[in-house]
């Protein structure tokens, strides 16, 4: 087989790599991480182990969050200069939920080629598994780590019909499943991924309330790297679910304040919809509206 691809000089190469098995990568990347002059890894001796395997010797720098702004501006220089750089992470492909945007961003700023090598994404490797919708899905990434922002979060996306899928950390695991349950409710179906293409692949469905106590029930099941991923609230639930303690607290403020106020600030505390709560309190208070 013969391959087109030598590297282009002033070009930078956005090359995924494996998720776990180290086969999981495409001949074009092989080839294209062999020619270029110099190979912008997240993690360099986390990386020397894959270009090992496959006999490349490309020299590496490293690229990760933490110089990401300094390393872009010499690399667009060196680009300049008319060499080919690739740019890969730990896993998977670059920018996805990886470093590499600015550097990408600065590449296209000064009218610079910026090719990519396609293959392994942890997220669409679950999709394509998942057996949930895939006709419309909504990428969210990892959540954010404080309980508080990540309940809000989640409430914000209680509603959305498309398929959501998120990467989280075993740590976290347990504690995410469980607010899902309670804030997507617990028949809402997900589907958790764990070390896709490695030793202890495992890929488990049912609805979230079932599938946290799954999770909590063997620690073995924690470990690892996980994509959750949550089928899309229905029309109809996506209506009728109210978040329980912003009904709380409207019902609270509703003591003091007409249902439209109390509905306002319970939808301002908790990130509750609005109209929802206010159509809520209005359908159970028997009682005449204060304005
Ligand atoms: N750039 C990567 C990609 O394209 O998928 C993602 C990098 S992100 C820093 C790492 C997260 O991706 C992990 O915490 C996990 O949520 C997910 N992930 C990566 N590899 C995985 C695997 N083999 N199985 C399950 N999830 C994986």
């Amino acid at each position: 087989m013969t391959f087109k691809t030598t590297s282009l000089p002033g070009t930078l190469y956005v090359v995924a790599t494996p998720i776990g098995n180290l086969a999981d990568i495409t001949y074009r990347a092989v080839t294209v991480l062999g020619t270029v002059q110099l190979i912008a890894a997240e993690d360099t001796r986390h990386s020397i182990r894959l270009l090992q395997h496959y006999g490349i010797n490309t020299p590496c720098i490293a690229l990760h969050e933490h110089n990401e702004q300094q390393q872009a501006k010499k690399l667009v220089e060196r680009l300049e200069g008319g060499i080919s750089i690739a740019l890969i992470s730990d896993a998977g492909t670059p920018l996805i939920s990886d470093p590499g945007f600015h550097l990408v961003n600065r590449v296209h700023e000064q009218g610079l080629q910026v090719v990519p090598i396609p293959g392994a994404s942890a997220a669409l490797a679950a999709l394509s598994v998942a057996g949930l919708p895939v006709d419309r899905f909504c990428f969210e990434g990892f959540l954010p780590a404080k309980t508080g922002a990540r309940r809000k979060r989640l409430q914000a996306l209680r509603d959305e019909m498309r398929t959501l899928i998120f990467y989280e950390s075993p740590h976290r695991i347990n504690a995410t499943l469980q607010q899902m349950s309670e804030i997507f409710g617990g028949t809402r179906q997900a589907v958790i991924a764990r070390e896709l293409t490695k030793t202890f692949e495992t890929i488990h469905s049912d609805n979230l309330e079932k599938l946290s106590a799954w999770v909590a029930a063997d620690s073995n099941r924690q470990r690892g790297e996980f994509v959750l991923l949550v089928k899309g609230a229905e029309k109809e639930a996506a209506s009728s679910v109210l978040n329980p303690e912003a009904r709380r607290i409207a019902e609270i403020l509703s003591a003091e304040l007409s249902s439209r106020q109390a509905a306002e600030l319970a939808a301002t505390i908790t990130g509750e919809k609005k109209n929802r709560l206010y159509r809520y309190m209005i359908g159970r208070s028997p009682r005449t509206e204060r304005h």
